[in-house]
């Protein structure tokens, strides 16, 4: 049985990955500072309460327990704030992460997965991303993820840390089971607003921008279930038993569709009608992100299952209409 720390197991993609994890008979402990993760999604889990930029509530944890690998969830994640206050992302993201990977050094864990993400890229020059694309961030959240990837490269060569950083496109949807889902607040994503639009729950759904070079002026993203982003961590795990040094994966679909698009496909699952405003471009937003996700099936052996559009859709739908949600 494999002994799992997972960071940030309280929030969305996070809670996801320990109720597999423990579905797989791993022992898990989450830590989380709860700032947008809820006590209810870590199960089973050890919860332990506290916040990664606490060094002495990490030692604490690394004396008390012992961990074969970490799986770090906890960063800010919202795009518009990352470009309104960066220093507040550069220091939960960076310097969070810093502190994190000096504990995992003093406690002699071998193996780390790191969630990053599709915005390192910046805009992009080819429809579908490989993982050899430059990076040239344009907004501070993509920015700091990307100093972690570094960090990542620079602890394999300095001090032998066993890592995989997987490069999110945009995780959506709900456990399959109808468990667990996405519950920010305030929520920002795009499917859980088109869903609450669809309950009657929030003001007026909008759409960031209908003048972009797409298909129909919205932008495009890759949307991936949140389940299949848990089972390539497991993939990535596995991966590290022969494969040492720092990796990075794309984990996307390999499909985009528009914002129009994942709005009438709500219309469709829901059977609601939805109506959005048009609003001008959100800052820090590219055009489109699509992954290639050639190198994660041919490497890491993982296929997405759950990632067309209606079903991510349908399961997002389940868990709003859950009085849970
Ligand atoms: N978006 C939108 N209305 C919303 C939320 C998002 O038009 O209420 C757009 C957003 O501008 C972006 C896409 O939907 O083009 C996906 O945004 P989201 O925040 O879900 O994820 P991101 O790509 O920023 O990680």
């Amino acid at each position: 049985m494999s002994r799992i720390l997972v960071c940030g197991g309280a929030g969305y993609i996070g809670s996801h990955m320990v109720k597999l994890l423990l579905e797989q008979g791993s022992e898990v402990t989450v830590f989380d500072n709860l700032s947008t993760g809820h006590r209810a999604a870590v199960g089973a889990a050890e919860l332990v309460v506290g916040d990664i930029r606490d060094r002495a509530a990490l030692s604490g944890l690394f004396q008390r327990r012992s961990f074969d690998a970490v799986m770090h969830f906890c960063a800010s994640s919202i795009v518009a704030e990352s470009v309104s206050d960066p220093y507040a992302y550069y220091d939960n993201n960076v310097s969070g992460a810093l502190s994190l990977l000096d504990a995992v050094r003093t406690a002699g864990v071998g193996r780390f997965i790191f969630s990053s993400t599709a915005a390192v890229y910046g805009v992009p020059e080819q429809d579908l991303i490989e993982e050899h694309h430059p990076t040239r961030p344009i907004n501070p959240y993509g920015a700091s993820k990307l100093m972690v990837e570094r960090m990542l490269a620079d602890a394999a060569s300095a001090y032998g840390l066993c890592s995989v950083a997987l490069r999110y496109f945009n995780a959506a949807g709900a456990d399959p089971e109808g468990e667990l889902g996405e519950s920010h607040r305030p929520e920002t994503h795009l499917i859980p607003n088109v869903l609450q639009s669809a309950l009657g729950q929030a003001t007026q759904l909008q759409v960031f921008g209908t003048d972009y070079d797409t298909v129909d002026g919205s932008c495009v993203r890759d949307y991936i279930h949140v389940a299949d982003l848990a089972e390539a961590h497991l993939k990535a795990l596995a991966f590290l038993d022969k494969h040492p040094g720092a990796h990075h994966f794309n984990l996307g679909s390999g499909s985009g569709h528009s914002v129009l698009q994942v709005i009438e496909a709500a219309r469709q699952v829901t059977g609601r009608p939805i109506p959005a405003a048009i609003r001008p471009r959100r800052p820090g937003d590219p055009p489109v992100l699509v992954a290639s996700n050639r190198r994660a099936l041919a490497s890491l052996g993982w296929q997405p299952r759950r990632s067309e559009l209606r079903e991510i859709v349908a399961s997002a739908w389940r868990w709003h209409c859950d009085p849970r949600y």
